[in-house]
C-alpha cells in the first residue's frame, strides 16, 4: 500500500523529514517500523519515548508499528517481561493490531545465514576464548590482530559450526566470528562475534537451541525478515550501523531496512537503564518494578499518571539528535494539564488538628461544588458539616510570622464551602502539645450567600470528624537526589522519598466512586487510590502530584511569603525544610536524629553550622545531600566547612538560590574549593533556561491569570510587561527577556 502524503498533526522532526523524503523520491514505498525491546526487563519511560514515535510515526504515515522482541539471551529474558511490556505498551495507549513477532522465532532462518557466510568466506569459527578474543581485538588507537583459527577451510568451518549447533562443544569453547577487517578503524568491525555457545533453556525456544546469534548479528536481519523500512533506533547504535549494512549487503537482502539513530529521552532525578532499575528492585530500595516512585511505565501507571500525560511529554521533548536531560518538573506539567479538566475537587486532611466550634449546634450538609469557577464542568457533592471538624496541622500557627494567612489565635479564616471561624483558645495535651482548637463560627458567613460578618485572612480545608473516611496518604518525592546520578546511583537515593500519613481523614463524598477516581485533594495536589494497597475498608491514596510548578514556589519566595496562602500542607522538600524552620521548634523528627547520631563529625558539624545558619535547614542539607555526596567519610575532613554549608542553606532560604542551584553549588564547592559566592554566581550564570521550560512556565503563568490575560486580548497591551515580570520573578530572573516578550506575545495572541 502507497501511503499518501499524510495530513498530520504539526508534529514535525528530522525522522519524518527523512521519511518525507523517501517517499516523495520512491526510496520507500510503503512505511514499517518497529518497537523492538529485549525482554529482560520493564518497560520505562525513556522507553514510552521510543513507543510514541515509532507508533506515531506509523500513525501518521498510515503504515505499521511491529512489536518485536529481540530476545536473543537466554539468561535474562523470561516471559514475565514479555507480558509486562505488552500491558504497558496496551496502557500508554498503542496497539499493535496483532503485529506481535519474536527474534528467537528466527533463529532457523539466522543459522542457515550464517552458513551462507561461511560459504561465501565471510564467517569463520574462532576456537579463541573470551579474554584472548578481548586481547587480540586491539583498542580505539591500535588495531587488532587476526586470529591464528582466521583462515580455517570453508569446509572446515562448516563442519565445526554444525558440531556447534549439535552440542558437542561445552559453553565458551568456540565461537562464529565475522570475517570483516581486524584493523578497521570502527571496533564493531573488527571481525565481530555472531553466535555463541550457551547450554540453557530459553524461556520461548525450550532446549531447541544450544548456540544463541548475538544481538548485532540478529538485529538487522530480523528487521529485513520482518520487511521494515525504517529502523529507528537511539544514538549509541550509530556505531554499530556500519556492521549491520556490512551483513545485510554480505548476505544480499533486498528490500533492506536502513537505520536512522535519535537522543534518548533522559528524564532528571531519575535513571533509565534497566540494569540500574533492576538493582533497585533487587536490593530492596524501593518495594517492586511498579513502586510509584519507579520511572518504569508500570509504576507510572500505579502512581495514577495519566497515559496521555506521558505521551504529552515524549511530544514535547521532541526528537532530536543531541543527548539533553528533560526537566521532571516538565512531566508534572503535563499530568497537571490533563487533571485540571477531569479530577474533581475533594478535602482531604492529612494531618488533623481538632477544631470545636463552640456556638455551632447539629449537623448540615453543604452543597460543594466538584470543579473551581475557571474550569467549565458542572457537579457538586455534599459535604456534611458539624460543630466537631478537623483541620491541618500546619494551617495553625500560635506565634505566627508576619504574613502568615492560616489560623492563629484571635484570627478569623474560611474553612472552604463554609463559614469564618476565629480561633478563640487553644487547649493543650499533658505533653504541652497543641490538642484542639476552640473557635467560634460566624452564621452570616456561608459561602455562596452574600456576606456579612469579619473578613477572612485566608481559606483553609477541613474535613468533618466524625463523618470523614480514615485513611493513609502517601506523598512521593524524586527518587533521587542528583539530577543525573552517576555509576553511584545508590549512593544519590533520596532517602525522604516517601511521606506516609497514617491519620489522614477524607470528606465521605469519595466513598461512593468506582475505586480509580483521579482526584484533587484542595491545596494538597492530585491523588488517586493505591490500586495495590488499598482495601475498601482502609483505603491508601498516592499523591500523583503537587499542585504548583516548583519554580512557582521559587517564585512564591522571592515575593517573601513565608508559607503561601495555596501552598500545600505537605509538599515535598521545600515544605519541608519551611516547617522545620517555624519559629517555635518542635523536637526534631527521631529519624533525622539518629541520622545525625550515625554519621561521624555530624555533632561537631552541625554544631558550628548553626552559628551562621538555621540549624534544622543545615541538618537536612548535612544529612541529605552533603553526607551521600562524602560516601561515608569523616565530617571533620569534608572539603567544606560548616560555615560554607550554612551559607549555602541561606542562600535558599531567602529565595538566591533554587534547591536545583544550591546542590550545584555544594557540589562544585566540594569537587574544586572555593566560595559560596563565586559557585552561586557561576550556577545562576549556567542556568539561562532554555525555550521549551519557558514556554511551558509562560503557559502556566498566563492560566493563572485569565482575567489579565483576557484583558490583554481586549487591547490592554500594557499587561504584557506584568505577564514578563511574572515570568521574571518565577525564574529568579534567568529568563531571556527578549524571547520571554516574543513567547508571551505569541502566547497572549494565540
Ligand atoms: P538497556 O538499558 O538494557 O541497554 P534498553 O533501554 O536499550 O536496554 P531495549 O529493550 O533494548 O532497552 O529498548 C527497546 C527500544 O527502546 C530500543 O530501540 C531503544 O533504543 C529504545 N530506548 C531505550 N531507552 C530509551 C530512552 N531512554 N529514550 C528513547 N528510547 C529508548
Ligand atoms: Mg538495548
Amino acid at each position: 500500500m502507497q501511503p499518501e502524503k499524510p495530513d498530520r498533526p504539526e508534529t514535525s522532526d528530522f525522522l519524518r523529514d527523512i521519511i518525507d523524503g523517501d517517499l516523495r523520491q520512491g526510496r520507500a514505498t510503503s512505511l514499517v517500523v518497529r518497537f523492538p525491546p529485549e525482554p529482560n526487563g520493564y518497560l520505562h519511560i525513556g522507553h514510552a519515548k521510543s513507543i510514541t514515535l515509532n507508533y506515531g510515526i506509523a500513525r501518521d504515515y498510515g503504515g505499521a508499528c511491529n512489536l518485536r522482541f529481540d530476545d536473543t539471551n537466554p539468561e535474562t529474558e523470561d516471559l514475565e517481561y514479555v507480558q509486562a511490556i505488552k500491558r504497558d505498551l496496551n496502557w500508554l495507549g498503542f496497539d499493535w493490531e496483532g503485529r506481535e513477532y519474536y527474534a528467537s522465532d528466527y533463529f532457523g532462518q539466522l543459522y542457515d545465514w550464517a552458513v551462507l557466510l561461511i560459504r561465501k568466506g565471510l564467517a569463520y569459527v574462532d576456537d579463541l576464548r573470551e579474554d584472548a578474543i578481548r586481547a587480540f581485538r586491539g583498542t580505539v588507537t591500535e588495531p587488532g590482530r587476526e586470529s591464528p583459527y582466521r583462515d580455517r577451510s570453508v569446509q572446515e568451518n562448516l563442519d565445526l559450526f554444525a558440531r556447534m549447533r549439535a552440542g558437542e562443544f561445552a559453553d565458551g569453547e568456540r565461537v562464529l566470528r565475522a570475517r570483516i577487517d581486524m584493523t578497521h578503524p570502527n571496533m564493531k568491525m573488527r571481525d565481530p562475534l555472531m553466535y555463541r555457545i550457551r547450554h540453557q533453556s530459553h524461556y520461548r525456544q525450550g532446549d531447541a537451541w544450544c548456540i544463541y546469534p548475538f544481538y548485532d548479528w540478529a538485529h538487522g536481519q530480523s528487521d529485513a525478515i520482518e520487511g521494515v523500512t525504517h529502523s529507528i533506533c537511539t544514538l549509541e547504535f550509530a556505531v554499530n550501523r556500519p556492521l549491520y549494512d556490512w551483513y545485510l549487503d554480505a548476505l544480499e537482502i533486498t528490500p533492506r531496512p536502513h537505520q536512522y539513530e535519535f537522543a534518548r529521552m533522559n528524564l532528571g532525578y531519575s535513571v533509565t537503564s534497566k540494569r540500574k532499575l533492576l538493582q533497585l528492585v533487587s536490593q530492596g530500595h524501593v518495594q517492586g518494578w511498579d513502586d510509584p516512585r519507579m520511572p518504569t511505565l508500570a509504576g507510572i501507571r500505579r502512581r495514577g499518571v495519566p497515559p496521555a500525560a506521558v505521551r504529552n511529554l515524549c511530544e514535547l521533548v521532541g526528537t532530536t539528535r543531541v543527548d539533553g536531560i528533560s526537566d521532571p518538573d516538565v512531566l508534572d506539567h503535563c499530568i497537571r494539564k490533563e487533571l485540571n479538566f477531569s479530577a474533581p475537587r475533594v478535602m482531604c486532611v492529612l494531618d488533623p488538628l481538632k477544631v470545636t466550634l463552640i456556638n455551632y449546634e447539629g449537623t448540615e450538609s453543604l452543597d460543594a461544588p466538584y470543579w473551581p469557577r475557571d474550569v467549565p464542568r458542572e457537579g457538586t457533592r455534599a459535604v456534611p458539616f458539624s460543630g466537631s471538624l478537623l483541620i491541618e496541622r500546619s494551617d495553625f500557627e500560635e506565634h505566627p510570622q508576619k504574613g502568615f494567612r492560616r489560623l492563629s489565635p484571635g484570627a478569623h479564616v474560611r474553612l472552604r464551602h463554609a463559614y469564618i471561624i476565629r480561633c478563640d483558645e487553644v487547649v493543650r495535651d499533658r505533653s504541652g502539645n497543641v490538642a484542639e482548637l476552640r473557635c467560634t463560627f460566624f452564621p452570616g458567613t456561608k459561602s455562596g450567600t452574600a456576606a456579612s460578618g469579619p473578613k477572612a485572612r485566608g481559606t483553609i480545608h477541613w474535613v468533618d470528624a466524625n463523618s470523614s473516611i480514615a485513611a493513609e496518604v502517601r506523598l512521593y518525592d524524586r527518587l533521587f537526589l542528583e539530577e543525573a546520578p552517576g555509576d553511584d546511583y545508590i549512593d544519590a537515593l533520596n532517602t525522604a522519598s516517601c511521606t506516609v500519613y497514617r491519620r489522614a481523614r477524607i470528606e465521605p463524598s469519595i466513598s461512593g466512586d468506582a475505586g480509580h477516581v483521579r482526584y484533587q485533594f484542595t491545596r494538597l495536589g492530585y491523588f488517586w487510590r493505591d490500586p495495590t494497597d488499598s482495601r475498601p475498608d482502609a483505603p491508601v491514596f498516592c499523591r500523583i502530584t503537587a499542585l504548583r510548578d516548583s519554580w512557582a514556589k521559587t517564585a512564591e519566595k522571592r515575593r517573601g511569603r513565608p508559607t503561601g496562602k495555596r501552598m500545600a500542607a505537605a509538599p515535598g522538600r521545600a515544605a519541608q525544610a519551611k516547617r522545620r524552620r517555624r519559629p517555635a521548634p518542635g523536637p526534631a523528627s527521631p529519624d533525622s536524629e539518629a541520622a545525625i547520631q550515625a554519621v561521624p563529625g555530624a555533632d561537631a558539624f552541625l554544631a558550628e553550622a548553626k552559628l551562621y545558619g538555621d540549624k534544622d535547614l543545615v541538618s537536612t542539607w548535612m544529612i541529605q545531600q552533603l553526607v551521600p555526596a562524602l560516601g561515608g567519610k569523616d565530617l571533620g575532613e569534608a572539603p567544606i566547612t560548616p560555615k560554607q554549608l550554612a551559607e549555602i542553606t541561606g542562600l535558599v532560604q531567602i529565595g538566591t538560590l533554587s534547591t536545583h542551584q544550591a546542590r550545584r553549588v555544594l557540589r562544585r564547592v566540594l569537587a574544586e574549593g572555593g566560595t559560596v559566592g563565586e559557585a552561586a554566581r557561576q550556577a545562576a550564570r549556567e542556568s539561562v533556561l532554555d525555550p521549551d521550560t519557558l514556554g511551558i512556565m509562560i503557559d502556566d503563568v498566563v492560566a493563572r491569570y485569565p482575567d489579565k490575560a483576557a484583558a490583554y486580548r481586549n487591547g490592554k497591551s500594557g499587561l504584557l510587561n506584568f505577564f514578563v515580570g511574572q515570568i521574571m520573578k518565577g525564574t529568579s530572573g534567568k529568563a531571556a527577556p527578549e524571547l520571554t516578550r516574543k513567547l508571551l506575545r505569541a502566547r497572549l495572541e494565540s
